[in-house]
């Protein structure tokens, strides 16, 4: 089956279909058990090089079995509490991390917290988190929609949705469930398609001028 890389996940919205392990694959080589959707770990790829971010940003945990997800919610709660596990990790079946679309990323630091990794708001992560849409992703889970998603703050958890979807989710600061919800509404999928036509040829949303000049980009 096709990937939709648009799928609503949380606690709402459950995952009924596994991902295709086929579709699978390492986001690095030297990472090689940590895997993505083939198109996600392609594009998340292309973001780390064009920003010159490989090594200094790491990834923590892409793709999970439900078993996992189950093992990860059993462990912290034992360890943490629910109260915690509630706010920093998704019930078994409503992680998008089953989905092989969603990736934790951590600053490369010697000790690395494997529920909540440390993903700041400057430096290289910071232009990580800036350049992200351009190349499909978005950061899922920010402080200002955690009314709208039910999980806390996760400044390191990125989602891949796809061009211009991720770049029309960042400039008009949505979350995806408002997204889904606007492209719902058939009057809005109308003008939506009219501004920004079909995936992949978009060229509405201009990449930044310092990538235009140096040849990159992943729009
Ligand atoms: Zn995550």
């Amino acid at each position: 089956m096709r990937t939709n890389y648009l799928t609503l996940v949380n606690i709402e919205h459950p995952i009924y279909h596994p991902v295709n392990r086929g579709d699978l694959v390492s986001v690095s080589r030297d990472h090689p058990d940590i895997l993505m959707e083939r198109t996600a770990a392609e594009a998340l790829k292309r973001l780390l090089s064009d920003i010159g971010a490989e090594g200094a940003i790491v990834p923590v945990s892409g793709w999970r079995p439900r078993k996992e997800q189950e093992q990860i919610w059993a462990d912290t709660v034992a360890e943490k509490g629910v109260a915690f596990a509630r706010k920093y990790v998704a019930l078994p079946g409503c992680s998008e991390h089953e989905t092989g679309l969603a990736i934790d990323l951590a600053e490369n630091a010697p000790y690395i917290d494997f529920i909540c990794p440390k993903f700041p708001r400057k430096g290289i992560c910071q232009v990580f988190r800036e350049m992200a849409p351009y190349y499909g992703f978005i950061e899922r889970y920010q402080k200002s929609k955690e009314a709208v998603t039910g999980i806390s703050e996760e400044p390191w958890h990125f989602r891949y949705v796809g061009t211009p979807h991720s770049e029309v989710i960042a400039r008009d600061d949505l979350a995806l469930e408002e997204y889904v919800e606007r492209l719902s509404r058939k009057k809005a999928l109308r003008r939506y398609c009219q501004t920004y036509g079909t995936a992949g040829s978009c060229r509405a949303i201009q990449m930044p001028g310092r990538l235009q000049a140096a040849g990159k980009g992943g729009v």
